[in-house]
C-alpha cells in the first residue's frame, strides 16, 4: 500500500483565487516544489507615500487580447500585481480588434475578466477603453467608463462625450505617435478648452514627449506615464528596469478615490526612474525617499540614504555630472549645508529640474 504523506499548509486566507497555494504535498511519488512557482509572489515596489496621500503605483494603459494585445485579461492582471502595480487599467482599443472572430464581440467582455480577476487578488481594475482615430485626434484613454459598447460610434467626438456621459476621465495618449512629432491640433485645445480632456502621456511605452509636460502645466492636465503594454511585461521590463507608471497621490486605495485624485491632478509620470510632474510633489518624494545622516559638520560629511525604488540623480558643488543615488543605498559625500543639489531625473518642465537643498 502506498505510504502517503500530506503535509496542507494554509498560507494565505484567501479561497478560490487561482494561482493561491492552498495545499502542498509530498508522497513517494510526487514531491511538490510551491517555492518554484511565483504565481503568488509580488514584487515590493517602494515609493513613499507624500502630503498625507497614499502614493498608489498605476498603468492606466493596457491591451489584452480582445484588442492587439497577447494576454488574457485575468493574466494582465496578475502581470501588473506580480510587479508590484496597486492599479491598473484595462483599454482595449474600440476601433481596432483584430481577434474579434475568435472573441466575443462584446467590449465589457476584457474588463469583466480582468475585473473579476482583481477582485480575487485584492488589485484594483479600473474599466476603460481606448478610443483609437488618426491624427489629429489620435487615441484617447476613457477611464472609468460603465459600458464600452457605446463608445463604438463613428464620431470620435461623440464617442469622447459618450464617454463623459458615463464620468470619464480622458487621457490623451502618446501626442507624439506615430509620426514622431508632438503638436497639440485645434481640436485638442478645443476639448482641453471644454474641460473634455483630463490627462496626457508624458511617457508612452518607450518613448518620453518633453514638451508635453509643459503643456500639462499650461493647461492643468494630469501628467501619466503608461506601459500601452501589448506583449508581456517580463519580456518588455524583464525585471532590470520599473516599468512606466503614473504615481497617483490618492486619498485611500479604492477605485472612487483613484478617480478624485486623477480629476485633482495629484499625478506624477514615473519612467525609467524620471519622474516628471508639478514641482511640489517632486519635491515632496525627494524629501520623504532620502534621508540624511550627518557624520562631520564643519566637514559637511554627509550621508544620503535613498529609501525607495526610484534611482535618484544628483548634482553639486563641483560636481560635472549626476551621481545615482541608488535604491536603499546609503552615499557618503561631502555636502555642506545649505547647498543646493539639482536632481537630474526629477523634470517640472522641459529643460528643468528641480533644485532643492537636502539640509
Ligand atoms: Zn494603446
Amino acid at each position: 500500500m502506498k505510504r502517503l504523506t500530506a503535509i496542507f499548509l494554509v498560507l494565505l486566507g484567501v479561497s478560490g483565487a487561482a494561482g493561491t497555494v492552498n495545499a502542498q504535498i509530498r508522497n513517494d511519488e510526487v514531491y511538490e516544489f510551491p517555492n518554484l512557482n511565483e504565481d503568488n509572489y509580488r514584487q515590493s515596489l517602494i515609493v513613499p507615500d507624500i502630503e498625507g496621500y497614499k502614493t498608489l503605483k498605476c498603468d492606466f494603459h493596457a491591451h489584452t487580447v480582445f484588442s492587439d494585445g497577447k494576454l488574457w485579461p485575468d493574466q494582465r492582471v496578475d502581470e501588473a500585481w506580480a510587479d508590484g502595480l496597486d492599479v491598473i487599467a484595462i483599454t482595449d482599443h474600440i476601433e481596432y480588434r483584430p481577434n474579434k472572430e475568435l472573441l466575443i464581440s462584446d467590449f465589457n467582455k476584457s474588463n469583466e475578466i480582468a475585473r473579476k480577476r482583481g477582485d480575487a487578488s485584492g488589485m484594483l481594475v479600473i474599466k476603460g477603453s481606448e478610443i483609437t482615430r488618426s491624427k489629429p485626434l489620435g487615441h484617447l484613454n476613457a477611464l472609468f467608463i460603465q459600458d464600452a459598447n457605446k463608445l463604438d460610434v463613428k464620431d470620435p467626438l461623440a464617442a469622447i462625450d459618450e464617454a463623459l456621459s458615463q464620468g470619464a476621465f480622458i487621457q490623451w495618449n502618446h501626442p507624439g505617435w506615430p509620426n514622431d512629432t508632438s503638436t497639440i491640433y485645434p481640436v485638442h485645445r478645443d476639448l482641453i478648452a471644454k474641460g473634455k480632456i483630463h490627462g496626457v502621456e508624458v511617457f508612452n511605452s518607450s518613448e518620453s514627449y518633453p514638451e508635453v509636460i509643459d503643456w500639462s502645466n499650461e493647461f492643468g492636465l494630469a501628467p501619466m506615464a503608461n506601459t500601452d503594454i501589448h506583449g508581456l511585461s517580463a519580456m518588455g521590463y524583464r525585471g532590470r528596469f520599473l516599468r512606466p507608471m503614473t504615481l497617483v497621490f490618492a486619498k485611500e486605495y479604492t477605485e472612487e478615490a483613484v478617480k478624485e485624485a486623477l480629476f485633482a491632478k495629484r499625478t506624477v509620470a514615473c519612467y525609467n526612474s524620471t519622474l516628471s510632474g508639478k514641482e511640489e510633489y517632486l519635491t515632496a518624494l525627494i524629501k520623504a525617499s532620502l534621508s540624511l545622516r550627518v557624520i562631520n559638520k564643519e566637514k559637511g560629511v554627509v550621508e544620503i540614504t535613498n529609501n525607495s525604488d526610484i534611482i535618484f540623480q544628483i548634482k553639486y558643488g563641483k560636481l560635472m555630472y549626476s551621481v545615482p543615488l541608488y535604491p536603499f543605498q546609503t552615499m557618503r559625500t561631502s555636502l555642506r549645508a545649505g547647498t543646493e543639489v539639482t536632481f537630474t531625473n526629477c523634470i517640472p518642465a522641459k529643460d528643468r529640474y528641480v533644485v532643492t537643498t537636502l539640509w
